[in-house]
């Protein structure tokens, strides 16, 4: 659908924004594009729909080269969601969403139909919405707005970014699971620009790092999660998500392992028991034998629950030796104290 070979971008004044990209986005993925600000994250989306023209390499939009498309045909083709919701004030919500239809000179009817559908595809009642002004909506009223004007016209490439970062965190929550849920019917194309972890785990079929204008890693979720690609990954893993505390979960008074063997291992890891208490993964003297039981230090609560109620134990391993168990109490009392903890703390 989407192909990048070699593609920099120099800005004018010498700022080198995105440097020798290559990616290919397939049609209807959920693509996410993640990084620190200044990164190229923008630059990179504007290129696609030439508010930002290529300094160098070659942008294909179904194999052919953004350059030979119409400009206007391109960008009506290219839906755009921005940040900073950017519904014309002056004009009710029907006519925000009817801007793109028009320029296609949609008939009257169809408009009024569309404007229907969509309104009704994010839970807004269309014969209170749409005649409303943006200023008598919320926020996340109005960014429902940004979303489905984006959509209007029907367009091939929807590009979003950072579209939920001004709203609160409950309804960006929710913005967030209606977009999974939208994507799911309307099979879009969608790039998405995000500095939240979390949103970008949640949406994205694939997720692309990017660094100083290069990418760091492209993977689908698991793939980021499980194996990060360098230090710079996990870090931003670790950042930019909810993480537990793992090694706070470990039941202290459990220690089956007490060997000293060493073993090369660079990164902290979990290994598998069962419920018998056997270590699927290692030998008796703490030795890596197999790398299959293996969960990565990243994991969420959620994959260690589902693990556990899978195995009943699972052995941490830290720097080649395995240093103790987590069982479903030793997580119910982690969770209880640190819940307790944010109690006295929201308190005082
Ligand atoms: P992001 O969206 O990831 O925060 P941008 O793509 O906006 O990053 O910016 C990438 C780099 O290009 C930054 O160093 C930024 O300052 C620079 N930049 C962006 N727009 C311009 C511009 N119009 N002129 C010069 N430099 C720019
Ligand atoms: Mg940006």
């Amino acid at each position: 659908m989407i192909t990048f070979e070699h593609v920099s971008k120099v800005y004018p004044d010498g700022t080198k924004a995105v440097n020798d990209l290559n990616l290919h986005i397939e049609k209807g993925e959920f693509f996410v594009f993640i990084g620190p600000s200044g990164c190229g994250k923008t630059t990179t989306m504007k290129m696609m729909n030439r508010l930002n023209e290529v300094t160098s390499g070659t942008i294909l939009i179904n194999g052919k080269e953004i350059h030979d498309y119409n400009i206007h045909e391109l960008r009506r083709n290219i839906g755009y969601v921005l940040q900073q919701i950017a519904l014309f004030p002056h004009m009710t919500v029907e006519e925000n969403i009817a801007v793109v239809p028009e320029l296609k000179k949609w008939s009257k009817e169809k408009i009024h139909k569309r404007v229907t559908e969509l309104l009704e595809m994010v839970e807004l009642d269309p014969q209170v919405y749409r005649h409303k002004k943006p200023n008598e909506l919320s926020g996340g009223q109005q960014q429902r707005i940004g979303v489905i004007r984006a959509l209007a016209a029907d367009p091939d490439i929807v590009l979003m970014d950072e579209p939920f970062s001004a709203l609160d965190p409950i309804t960006r929550e929710q913005l967030q699971n209606e977009m999974k849920e939208l994507q799911q019917k309307i099979k879009k194309t969608i790039i998405f620009v995000t500095h939240d972890m979390n949103e970008a785990l949640l949406l994205g079929d694939r997720v692309c790092l990017m660094r100083k204008g290069e990418i760091v890693q492209c993977d689908t979720p698991q793939m980021i999660v499980q194996q990060p690609a360098n230090d710079f990954v996990r870090e931003f893993l670790s950042t930019h998500t909810n993480t537990y505390n793992i090694e706070e979960m470990i039941d202290t008074d459990f220690k089956p392992f007490s060997s000293e063997a060493e073993v090369n291992v660079t990164r902290e890891k979990f290994f598998v028991l069962d419920a018998q208490g056997v270590v699927r993964g290692i030998t008796e003297n703490g030795e890596i034998r197999s790398t299959e039981a293996v969960l990565s230090m990243d994991t969420n609560i959620e994959e260690v629950m589902k693990k556990l109620t899978e195995v009943g134990m699972l052995a941490v391993e830290k720097e080649g030796r395995v240093i103790g168990v987590i069982t479903n109490e030793s997580v119910v009392r982690y969770l209880h104290r640190s819940m307790q903890e944010k109690v006295v703390s929201s308190n005082g």
